[in-house]
């Protein structure tokens, strides 16, 4: 995992924020979990943990990462990695 840790009760979530693009899908998603305006500004527990995951598989820079601790579902990272040229 890269970046600063949030730890939460049931999932701890990873913030790189040299990756973020700033498209605010996670304060937009959840803002009672993320929230630019609150330190820190990650709460883990702000919601449920697969509410949390499902935000943070939707950040599109990948600046966001979570490990599930309650027996969830692991993060599904896009299969097969694609890498696309432009002209
Ligand atoms: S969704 Fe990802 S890229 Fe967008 S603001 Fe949040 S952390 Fe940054």
């Amino acid at each position: 995992m890269r970046g600063k840790q949030y730890v939460g009760e049931s999932i701890d979530v990873y913030y790189d924020v040299s990756l973020c693009v700033h498209a605010a899908e996670c304060v937009r998603g959840l803002p009672e979990v993320f929230d630019t305006k609150r330190k820190p500004w990650i709460l883990p527990d702000g919601a449920e943990a697969p509410d949390v995951a499902t935000v943070i598989e939707r950040c599109p820079s990948g600046a966001l990462q979570f490990v599930r601790k309650d027996g969830g579902d692991a993060e599904t990272p896009d299969v097969p990695t694609s890498v696309k040229l432009n002209d």
